[in-house]
């Protein structure tokens, strides 16, 4: 079900990574913390989690299709502490030392003498042929180390660790080695960023902007005694809304919208006092949409996110108006009950407008 990967949208901080981080900056980079080693420091402020935490949270969002990675760096860490804080020393390969020093060769050109700078002493004396060094009569020949215990000159130094953390020396064999990554958005998540995603919170800010309050219960029990959960609940207006949403890149499939179909309709059957609204990205199949009409459905299509908000925001408008309306008759109603008793002959009045309210309360 393409529906599992957009499941994710819909948790907070998810949502939260997505809107401020992945919108704006699409390759989230981890940055070197000498005690912690590589972390994303903005993203574990945006979803509230620890170094570790974050790791895990970027991973799942690899392996639910949200995100690709791509390596970004080696980090080394020490195999008795795991501190990342960690020295690299050259090591002399003959006796270990690693009193190593990088130094020129020189060539003398006159005797063809090749040695360490350091062996031409601080006169620059040739030590084979006695002649001091001058302007054109030697060559640099590249840069070699030699070891300062034992002199020998060293092509290849042998590389050695040292943990600044416990002080645990250790060689690349037992040296803890791992992939670091940097984050991306997988190709389908950026075609749907750039078709925008329907966050709860954009379809959330359009019934707070009609006077339409959260609920957090989102679940009702259905006829068949089945727990049905929704993405958002509202409540205003003495009316309760059940919300869900269904993004996806391809259009919802007959098998899909049928599940739909039949929770709203079996949710509906055990509870009188809701309204179920059905919000789908970007359409129904040609299957899906004949079904669509068998079955009395609140429903808003539309091909892209803002299309699908501007639908909401004037059913919502809508809605509330009228159910205000509703509500100011019902309290004019009460006042006119109290009256019953000094007026019986308003009464049939009365039953006339309630008449009406249900009405207007079906739709
Ligand atoms: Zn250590
Ligand atoms: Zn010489
Ligand atoms: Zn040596």
């Amino acid at each position: 079900m393409t529906n599992a990967k957009y499941s994710n949208y819909k948790s907070q901080e998810v949502e939260a990574f997505m809107m401020n981080i992945l919108e704006k900056t699409p390759n989230v980079k981890p940055v070197f913390d000498l005690n912690l080693g590589y972390r994303y420091p903005d993203v574990e402020k945006t979803v509230n989690k620890t170094v570790n935490e974050t790791s895990d949270f970027l991973e799942h969002l690899v392996n639910a299709e949200v995100l690709d990675r791509e390596i970004f760096d080696m980090e080394l860490r020490c195999p008795s502490c795991n501190s990342p804080n960690v020295s690299v020393n050259y090591v002399c390969p003959k006796c270990t030392s690693s009193n190593i020093k990088k130094t020129i060769l020189v060539e003398h050109s006159k005797c063809g003498y090749l040695g360490t700078l350091i062996s031409f002493g601080e006169v620059l004396t040739c030590p084979k042929c006695g002649e001091q060094l001058l302007e054109g009569n030697y060559r640099n020949a590249g840069s070699i180390y030699e070891c300062g215990s034992c002199q020998h000159q060293i092509e290849t130094p042998f590389i050695n660790h040292w943990c600044r953390g416990c002080g645990t020396k250790f060689s690349f064999e037992n040296a803890v080695y791992q992939q670091r990554f940097a984050y991306l958005p997988s190709k389908s998540t950026s075609v749907e960023m750039s078709q925008g995603i329907l966050y709860p919170s954009l379809v959330l800010s359009l019934f707070e902007e009609q006077g339409f309050s959260r609920e957090m219960e989102s679940k009702v029990t259905g006829e068949s005694g089945a727990v049905h959960s929704f993405d958002l609940a509202f409540k205003g207006y003495g009316l309760n809304f059940l919300v869900d949403v269904y993004f996806s890149l391809d259009p919802i499939s007959e098998l899909d919208f049928l599940r739909y179909c039949g929770k709203i309709t079996d949710a509906k059957a055990s509870n009188q006092n809701i309204d179920i609204l059905l919000i789908i990205l970007p359409s129904l199949t040609s299957e899906a949409e004949a079904i669509s009409k068998t079955f009395n459905l609140s429903l808003i299509i539309g091909e892209k996110s803002t299309i699908v908000i501007s639908k909401l925001r004037t059913i919502l408008s809508e809605k509330a108006t009228a159910l205000k309306a509703l509500s100011a008759l019902e309290t004019e109603t009460i006042a006119e009950t109290s009256e019953i008793n000094k007026e019986p002959e308003s009464q049939n009045g009365i039953k006339k407008k309630f008449t009406i309210l249900r009405g207007i309360k079906r739709k």
